[in-house]
């Protein structure tokens, strides 16, 4: 796709983003774009930067790390990705955001890396409401002991959840999951005190009606870059 064609996509999607938190009665601030470049050229990444996207999502970490040497420092990464505990040291520090937290075994290896490398890493807790066994993502069941964890963990800046629903063709069948994610957030925030500002749920099918369920971060890629190759 040609860049001009990228950018004219981007700015639609923004547009439709204000329209989905307009019809829910929410402030268009409220909601963020994280655009996902993987499999997406340095390029691409480079021209909607310079048109005014700042955060770009990235799956794979030794893609990630490639394009981050080609790119201004000014872009903000986040790791979306599953991400295996091999993998944390190429990660912590270099993202702004890791939301796939899935484990209390990562959760840890994350902690131990940020305090080694004395720094505060931001991060999501990915929940699988479905139970969904191929995919990734902490069981509620198993959330109490990792959410103690984080909360207690000097090194890691806990800042809310994460959703890949089931899929659906019709995206308002994700929606009672949209929904389950922003009360399971409620309860955490009371139980912790903690603020867990973040819900990042909503991709290219299904973004608006996440934001109308209160998504604060919305994950879009085929939307703005077109198909992706697979590799
Ligand atoms: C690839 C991916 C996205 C973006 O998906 P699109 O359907 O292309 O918008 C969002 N979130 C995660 C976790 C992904 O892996």
């Amino acid at each position: 796709m040609q860049q001009a064609d990228i950018i004219e996509r981007w700015r639609e999607v923004l547009r439709q983003m204000a329209l989905a938190a307009h019809r829910a009665g929410r402030e268009p601030d409220c909601v963020r774009l994280l655009a996902v470049s993987k499999l997406h050229g340095a390029q691409d990444i480079l021209a909607l930067f310079q048109a005014g996207q700042p955060m770009f999502g990235e799956n794979y970490v030794q893609e990630a790390l490639g394009k981050m040497a080609l790119l201004p420092a000014e872009v903000s990464w986040h790791f979306i990705g599953h991400l295996q505990t091999n993998k944390v040291k190429s990660v912590v520090g270099r993202f702004a955001l890791v939301h796939g937290v899935d484990s209390l075994k990562l959760a840890r290896s994350l902690q131990g890396q940020a305090a080694a490398q004395g720094v505060v890493q931001d991060v999501l807790v990915q929940v699988n409401l479905a139970g969904e066994t191929q995919k990734s993502g902490i069981l509620e069941a198993k959330l109490p002991v990792l959410a103690e964890f984080l909360a207690a963990s000097p090194s890691l800046r806990w800042q809310g959840l994460m959703l890949m629903p089931p899929f659906f063709d019709d995206p308002d069948r994700a929606r009672p999951y949209f929904a389950r994610l922003r009360e399971l957030a409620e309860t955490l925030r009371a139980s912790f005190g903690l603020p867990l500002p973040e819900l990042s749920m909503g991709m290219t099918g299904d973004f608006e009606a996440a934001i109308e369920e209160g998504a604060t971060l919305v994950r879009i890629g085929t939307r703005i870059f077109g198909e992706r190759d697979s590799n």
